[in-house]
């Protein structure tokens, strides 16, 4: 028995507010009846705005993971070259998906510590001269490694290149927490997930697509049947699925479109900057270094924090949650115990960053892991300065 509450600052899935869970509570309704078309036909309307697009969504039941596949099989034929870009492990799993799935990816090798170089995408698309490269995929915000990518640069490029590959951009630990703008970035695929910025439980992912993509789709595509977004077209404008929707996953949808409206999306990246700042203000304090190199593409949704030489991650985790009762993020992959990530993304305020903050430099010092004191006194500061 634990008293008091449990801290879950891994960056997704995120604290789910009340307000969520209780409208969640109820009974399902009849997926086919004509209240579930009122519900329908709102969640498709108002994730628009969301998603900052005129375009299409849709709503799969399904986590991250299943809106990835859903990108790639709806607009690529099998064997087509894919260019992707390595800045951490979301974007490898995403690589190693697409070669899985038959498709033959072009990786742009990063070193986890930087966000994409689109001058490096700018070059790969001009030497592809006879236009094999059908797609350019790269993750907004890297969640192992706490890199947020500049999108509009990678459009750029694109257009530069003068190419037509198609740019599909993974959102799922950015969408509701740093601005994203699908349409004003000529985004054609946007992949996004519930349990993030959208403060739900994981169960649900999203596909915004643009007419090109949808052109895509309907003159090609790959073999797809539980993906495909041919079939979601027609039942989706009545405000129905092809086939049972996660009806309680969508209840608690409902109440967070209507969270964030309510508090602006504006106001909602301005929140996760702030939280961010005093973070990197309590990193700096400490003396450690942030795995992101670039401070541009710090990220907002989460921090990753390397560990001084010696020390482990998963030792100093495992002492804050015994201790304190909080999760933070583990290492994944090529920074595997060399990294411990806080996230402070979703439904978040300034007493729990400090609750979360104060965590970690009580972890460190019952683990002994050298640092300067006085880190969670520089966000306290960093947030009386910089008042909402
Ligand atoms: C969480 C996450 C995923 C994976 O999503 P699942 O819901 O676990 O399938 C993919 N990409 C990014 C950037 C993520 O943060």
């Amino acid at each position: 028995m634990r008293s008091g509450r449990h801290f879950l600052q891994i960056p997704g899935p995120t604290n789910t507010p009340e307000r969520i869970l209780r409208a969640m509570h109820r009974s399902v309704i009849d997926h086919r009846g004509p209240e579930f078309a009122e519900l329908g036909l709102g969640l498709l309307r108002d994730l628009k705005p969301v998603f900052q697009t005129e375009g299409r969504v849709v709503i799969y039941p399904a986590s991250g993971t299943g809106a990835w596949e859903a990108a790639l099989v709806n607009v690529l034929q099998p064997g087509d070259q894919v260019l992707m870009y390595e800045t951490g492990q979301f974007s490898t799993l995403w690589k190693n998906m697409a070669t899985k799935l038959g498709y033959d990816p072009i990786f742009i090798a990063g070193d986890w510590r930087r966000g994409v170089d689109a001058n490096l995408i700018a070059d790969a698309l001009a030497k592809d001269t006879d236009h094999k490269i059908k797609a350019v995929c790269v993750v907004h915000n890297d969640t192992a490694t706490g890199i947020t990518s500049d999108i509009g640069a990678v459009r750029v490029a694109i257009d530069g290149a003068a190419h037509p590959a198609l740019m599909m951009v993974d959102t799922i630990s950015s969408l509701g927490s740093i601005d994203f703008k699908t349409d004003a970035w000529g985004v054609d695929v946007v992949v996004a997930g519930s349990q993030k910025g959208l403060m739900l439980p994981p169960g649900l992912s999203f596909n915004a697509i643009s007419e090109k993509a949808w052109a895509a789709c309907q003159a090609g595509g790959d073999r797809r049947s539980y993906w495909d977004w041919r079939d979601m077209m027609t039942p989706n404008d009545a405000g129905y699925f092809p086939y049972t929707p996660a009806t309680t996953l969508l209840y608690g949808l409902r109440e967070a479109l209507d969270m964030l409206a309510g508090e602006g999306l504006e106001q909602v990246f301005a929140r996760h900057e702030r939280h961010a700042s005093a973070t990197r203000a309590a990193v700096e304090s400490w003396g450690l270094e942030i795995l992101a190199v670039n401070p541009d593409e710090r990220s907002n949704s989460l921090t990753a924090v390397l560990m001084p030489d010696g020390q482990g991650g998963d030792a100093l985790r495992a002492e804050i949650l015994d201790g304190f009762d909080m999760s933070l993020g583990t290492g994944l992959n090529k920074v595997a115990d060399k990294i411990f990530r806080i996230g402070h993304l979703g439904d978040f305020n300034d007493l729990m960053l400090m609750g979360t903050l104060s965590g970690v430099e009580m972890g460190m010092i019952r683990a002994g892991v050298p640092h300067q004191s006085g880190g969670a006194q520089s966000a306290l500061k960093y947030l009386a300065d910089h008042r909402i």
